[in-house]
C-alpha cells in the first residue's frame, strides 16, 4: 500500500517551488498550533510508563522467545557506559561526570556479574548477537585495556558473530579517541562508529562547553575511512545557543563535505528544571522557535539537496545507506538508537540504566549507579521497571512505527492482521485525524489508509501522539518530554 499511495507536498497551500521544500509561513503557525511536548516514540510505550517490575518477568520473556523461535534467533545487545569527563551542558543523558578512572575498575566488575548472572538463568546467550551497540555516557571514556576488556568479556558471556553482515556500533566522544584507539576498535569487531559533533561552531560549542576542531575531525574521519568502517554516523542538534542560520549553514557545509553515510539531527530540548547541567545555558542565548523553525527548513533543504534521505524523525541516510533500502523494502524500525533494520527483536540491555525488551516485555535496569551495584552484590539481576505490553499496546506499536518509519499507515492491513474496525476502535482520534486532514498533516485514503505529507513530516511525533493510549488517557503533558520542534 505504501508506494501506490499518493505522495503529497504541502497540501491545502498553492503548491511550492520543488518537492521537499517547507511551506514556512504555513508550517510556523502550523507548529505554534501543535506546539505541544510529546514522547520521541523510540518505544512504545514510551519509558515514561514504566512501573517496578522484577527479573523474574523479563527472563521469563526471554525464555519464552527462545523456545518460540530457537537458539538460531539473532539479538541484540546494547551496553551503556555511564562516565564522561566533563560535562556537555545541552546534556539529558544518564552519566556520571567523573575524572577518576578507578570507576572504570568497578564499573566493569559489576558488568562483568550481570553478563554472567544473565547466562546462569537464561538461554539468551546462546542466540547470535548480529546488533552491538555501546551508548554513554562516553564508551571511549574507557581506556584501550578496558575497552579490549569489555568486548572480550561480551564474546566469553554471548555469542558474538564474526560475519560482515554484523552491526557491531560505538559512540564515540572524537575528544576521547587517536587514530591508534580507532583502528584498537576496528581489530575488535566494531565496524559502524557514530562521532559525536553537534556543531561545528566554535562559539556553540564553548557555549555547550564541548569544545572539538574541524581539523581534528577530519583528520578523524580519514582514519576511519582508511580503516574501513561500514558506516559513520555524525550526531548533530539544533537549537543550541548561539546557533544562527549562517552559523548552521556552515556547519552544514562541513558535515556535507566529510560525507557521513548516516547523520542524526536531533532538536535540543531546554529542560533546566529536569537536566542540571542545563541551567548553565543562558536561555536568552537560545534560537527563538521561529529561528529553529528556520534551521530546522535550512537542515532539511540542505542534506536533501545533497543526496541525503530524511528517513524519518531526526534522521538523515544517504540514498544507498542500508536504512534506506530497509525503508524501500517495508523493514525499517525505530528503536532505542533511533531507526534500525529489524535484524533481530530482542534487545539484551546492560549496565546502569539500560533497557532491554523481549517479546511484549520492556525491562529497565536501575538508573541510579549505586542501586545497579547493589543489586548485582546481591546476586540479583539489576532490573528495577519495566512494561509488560497488551495487544492494544503492540496494535499502536506497529501504528507509531509505520507512521515513524514510512509515513503511512495502512489501515487495511491493520484492520485484517489486528482483526479491528479502525474507524471504531480509533473512534476517539477520528476528530484530530480530520482536523490533521485540513491542515495538510496527512491525506486520508478512505479506508485504505493515510499518508503523511511533507508539512506532516516535522510533526510526525504529534500525529503518532494521537494513537499513544497514554498521553490521551488524561495525563498530564509532562515536562519531561521535549517539543516537536
Ligand atoms: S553529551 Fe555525551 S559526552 Fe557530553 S555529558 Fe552527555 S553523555 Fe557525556
Amino acid at each position: 500500500m505504501k508506494s501506490h499511495m499518493p505522495s503529497t507536498s504541502c497540501q491545502n497551500s498553492n503548491a511550492q517551488a520543488r518537492a521537499g521544500a517547507i511551506c514556512s509561513a504555513r508550517v510556523i503557525e502550523l507548529l505554534q498550533k501543535y506546539d505541544r511536548p510529546g514522547p520521541r516514540y523510540t518505544s512504545y510505550p514510551p519509558a515514561t510508563e514504566f512501573k517496578a517490575m522484577n527479573a523474574g518477568i523479563y527472563l521469563d520473556a526471554l525464555e519464552r522467545q527462545s523456545q518460540l523461535y530457537g537458539d538460531t534467533e539473532p539479538v541484540s545487545i546494547y551496553i551503556h557506559i555511564p562516565f564522561c569527563s566533563s560535562p556537555c551542558y545541552y546534556c539529558g543523558c544518564n552519566k556520571i561526570i567523573t575524572r577518576n578512572h578507578d570507576n572504570v575498575r568497578q564499573y566493569l566488575d559489576h558488568l562483568r556479574k550481570e553478563m554472567a548472572l544473565l547466562r546462569l538463568q537464561s538461554s539468551v546467550y546462546r542466540r547470535p548477537v548480529t546488533q552491538l551497540h555501546w551508548g554513554g555516557g562516553t564508551p571511549t571514556f574507557l581506556d584501550d585495556a578496558e575497552v579490549t576488556e569489555l568486548m572480550h568479556l561480551t564474546a566469553h558471556y554471548f555469542n558474538l558473530q564474526a560475519g560482515k553482515d554484523r552491526d557491531y556500533s560505538i559512540e564515540v566522544d572524537p575528544r576521547t579517541v587517536t587514530r591508534e584507539r580507532i583502528e584498537l576498535l576496528r581489530g575488535l569487531g566494531f565496524n559502524r562508529i557514530s562521532l559525536g559533533i553537534q556543531d561545528f561552531d566554535q562559539n556553540v560549542q564553548k557555549a555547550i562547553n564541548r569544545v572539538q576542531s574541524y581539523d581534528e575531525i577530519v583528520e578523524l574521519v580519514g582514519t576511519i575511512r582508511a580503516r574501513d568502517f561500514r558506516s559513520l554516523n555524525f550526531d548533530l542538534i539544533y537549537g543550541l545557543p548561539l546557533q544562527t542560520l549562517e552559523s548552521i549553514q556552515e556547519t552544514l557545509s562541513q558535515v556535507i563535505a566529510l560525507s557521513p553515510d548516516r547523520i542524526s539531527y536531533y532538536n535540543y530540548a531546554h529542560l533546566p528544571e529536569r537536566f542540571s547541567a542545563q541551567r548553565a545555558i543562558n536561555s536568552q542565548d537560545l534560537p527563538t522557535p521561529s529561528q529553529r523553525l528556520e534551521i530546522l527548513t535550512t537542515i532539511i533543504d540542505a542534506l536533501t539537496g545533497a543526496g541525503y534521505l530524511y528517513i524519518g524523525i531526526d534522521h538523515f541516510v544517504k540514498k544507498d545507506d542500508p536504512l534506506a533500502l530497509a525503508k524501500a523494502q517495508g523493514k525499517l524500525r525505530r528503536n532505542f538508537q533511533g531507526y534500525s533494520i529489524d535484524k533481530a527483536a530482542d534487545l539484551i540491555g546492560l549496565g546502569v540504566s539500560s533497557i532491554s525488551t523481549a517479546g511484549n516485555v520492556f525491562a529497565q535496569n536501575e538508573v541510579q549507579l549505586e542501586h545497579y551495584y547493589r543489586a548485582l552484590d546481591a546476586n540479583q539481576l539489576p532490573v528495577a521497571r519495566g512494561v509488560v505490553s497488551n495487544a492494544e499496546d503492540a496494535l499502536r506499536r506497529e501504528i507509531i512505527q509505520q507512521l515513524s518509519c514510512f509515513r503511512s499507515l495502512d489501515i487495511a492491513g491493520l484492520e485484517r492482521d489486528y482483526k479491528i474496525n479502525f474507524a471504531e476502535h480509533f473512534r476517539l482520534a477520528l476528530p484530530e485525524l480530520e482536523q490533521f486532514e485540513r491542515d495538510g498533516l496527512i491525506v486520508m485514503h478512505g479506508q485504505q489508509g493515510l499518508t503523511v505529507t511533507t508539512d506532516g513530516t516535522l510533526l510526525l511525533r504529534n500525529i503518532c501522539m494521537a494513537f499513544d493510549e497514554y498521553l490521551n488517557r488524561g495525563t498530564p503533558l509532562r515536562p519531561m518530554f521535549s517539543r516537536a520542534i
